[in-house]
């Protein structure tokens, strides 16, 4: 039989989505990798049932041996962080979480995480660093990518954003949402998190199940109509 098809999206030089919906599967949201100079980082790691498929895209979208060094997750949600594990294990990569959510997922909460609405078991990882400030800067040669405290839809809830082609490119995780009290949602950290989104001006935003907006025009007609709503909660 001949090997599947592989699937991955291109979104800019040294950028690609490489899991998430139709590219692995509907359980996983959005992975993106990041190459900056020599290095790779991920964006968030999928559930973890098509670990491989993700292995094997960021094998042939990489240069070959570039080490991934770390991986930056936005929340503890298992479509987002339930694969970390496998992957930190697969290349010996750091893992950054916020602290509100660093417990969650060290010990592998299969309720706040969301694993049980999947039926699934959310996997413990270890996390190498705790986010406890609003914004901080990772560096990579030249590079910076930002990560930056967006509470609401959970509580330890990160944007990442870097500068990539002169371009702002947002990781804006959930910004659809949604608000639920299972998660430790909260009504009025979500709309100030969304009006701060505003406020980046990002050039491209990389939603977290929803794709990817370029221009600053379609990136906010995104957030727009969340923010609206969420006003309305
Ligand atoms: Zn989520």
């Amino acid at each position: 039989m001949p090997a599947a098809p592989l699937r991955f999206m291109r979104v800019l030089d040294g950028l690609w989505q490489v899991g998430g919906d139709v590219i692995t599967t509907p359980e996983d949201a959005a992975v993106y990798l990041v190459l900056f100079g020599g290095e790779a980082v991920l964006i968030d790691a999928g559930c973890g049932k098509h670990h491989s498929k993700i292995v094997t895209n960021i094998q042939v979208c990489l240069p070959p041996k570039t080490p991934v060094t770390h991986i930056f997750l936005t929340h503890c949600h298992y479509d987002h962080a339930g694969g970390a594990r496998k992957l930190a294990e697969k290349y010996g990569a750091q893992v950054i979480a916020h602290e509100a959510e660093a417990e969650w997922l060290e010990q592998g909460d299969n309720s706040v995480t969301g694993a049980s609405w999947y039926g699934a078991t959310m996997e413990p990882v270890r996390i190498s660093r705790r986010i406890t400030r609003p914004v901080e800067r990772f560096s990579f040669g030249g590079h910076i990518l930002t990560a930056r405290h967006m509470p609401g839809h959970s509580p330890g809830s990160l944007v990442y954003t870097a500068g990539m082609e002169g371009k702002t490119v947002l990781f804006g995780q959930d910004v659809h949402g949604p608000v639920s009290p299972q998660l430790f949602s909260n009504a009025k950290d979500y709309r100030e998190s969304l009006e701060k989104l505003l406020g980046l001006g990002a050039d491209v935003l990389c939603e977290g199940h929803l794709g990817v907006f370029k221009g600053k025009k379609e990136v906010e007609k995104f957030i727009r109509p969340y923010l609206a709503k969420a006003a309305r909660m």
